[in-house]
C-alpha cells in the first residue's frame, strides 16, 4: 500500500471508530442528564419510551438518518443532538489521524476530546461539567502529556497549574463582583487538562479562542425564551473545550 492509502485508511478506522464512541458519548450526555446510572443496562435504549435498540438501530449517524431522527417504537423524535455529538467525534478522531497519523497524540487527543465534546454538551445543557469526566482528564492529562507526548514533566505542570490557577482567579474576582457563581470548579478542573495538553505558551490563544466561541454562543442563549438581558447565564466549559481543541489540533 502507499503512503497515502495507508494515511486515508487509518483516517477512515479512526472516523469509524470516532462515531461509534460518539455514540457511546451520547449515551453516557442522556443517562447522566436523566439521573441514570451510566453503565447498567449496558445495552442503549431509546430516550423516550425506555425501549432497548436492536443492532441495527445502533448503527451511529446510519440509523439515525435511516429512521429519520425517530424512535422504531414509538416513533418520538430522537433529538439532533444525537446526530451532532456522533459526527463531531468522527469529525475529532478523522481530523487527528489525517493530522497526526497513528501516534500517542492521536490516542491521548482523541481522547481528550471525547471527554470535551461529551462533558461540553452536558454543560450546554444543565450548566455543569461533569467530575466523573473532568476529574480522570485531570488527573490523567499530566502524565500522559509528559509520558506519551515527551513534553518533560515541568511545561505540562507549569500549564496546568497557570490554566487551572487562571481560571480560579476569575471564578474568585466573578464571585466578588457580581456575587453569583459565574464560572464553577468544572471549569478550573477542565482548565487544568487543558493546560497540562497545550502548554503555557499556547494559553493565552485558548483564551481568545474560548472567549470569541463564547460571545458568538451567547448570541444563541440570548435568543432562548428564558434570556435575561446581560444577565443570561452562558456556559463556559464547552468554549475552553472548543478553544483547546482548535489549538491542539493547530499546534500538535
Ligand atoms: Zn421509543
Amino acid at each position: 500500500m502507499s503512503a497515502n492509502g495507508a494515511d486515508l485508511f487509518v483516517t477512515a478506522l479512526a472516523v469509524i471508530f470516532g462515531l461509534v464512541l460518539g455514540s457511546f458519548s451520547t449515551c453516557v450526555i442522556h443517562r447522566f442528564l436523566a439521573g441514570k446510572s451510566i453503565l447498567s443496562p449496558a445495552r442503549s435504549f431509546c430516550p423516550s419510551c425506555g425501549r432497548s435498540l436492536t443492532w441495527s438501530e445502533n448503527i451511529p449517524v446510519v440509523s439515525y438518518l435511516l429512521q429519520r431522527g425517530r424512535c422504531r417504537g414509538c416513533g418520538k423524535p430522537i433529538g439532533a443532538r444525537y446526530l451532532l455529538v456522533e459526527l463531531a467525534c468522527g469529525l475529532w478522531f478523522g481530523l487527528l489521524a489525517w493530522r497526526f497519523g497513528p501516534s500517542w497524540a492521536l490516542v491521548v487527543y482523541a481522547a481528550f476530546g471525547w471527554m470535551c465534546i461529551t462533558a461540553g454538551t452536558i454543560d450546554l445543557e444543565i450548566f455543569l461539567l461533569p467530575d466523573i469526566l473532568t476529574l480522570p482528564a485531570a488527573v490523567l492529562a499530566y502524565p500522559a502529556a509528559a509520558l506519551l507526548l515527551g513534553r518533560g514533566w515541568q511545561e505540562p505542570l507549569i500549564g496546568a497549574l497557570i490554566g487551572a490557577g487562571f481560571l480560579w482567579v476569575l471564578r474568585f474576582v466573578h464571585m466578588k463582583l457580581r456575587k453569583v457563581e459565574g464560572l464553577g470548579l468544572g471549569d478550573v478542573k477542565l482548565m487544568f487538562s487543558i493546560g497540562a495538553l497545550c502548554g503555557p505558551l499556547a494559553l493565552p490563544l485558548v483564551f481568545v479562542l474560548a472567549g470569541v466561541a463564547a460571545l458568538a454562543g451567547s448570541l444563541i442563549y440570548l435568543r432562548r425564551p428564558d434570556a435575561d438581558g446581560l444577565k443570561t447565564a452562558v456556559p463556559f466549559g464547552p468554549f475552553l473545550a472548543l478553544g483547546a481543541m482548535i489549538l491542539l489540533v493547530w499546534n500538535g
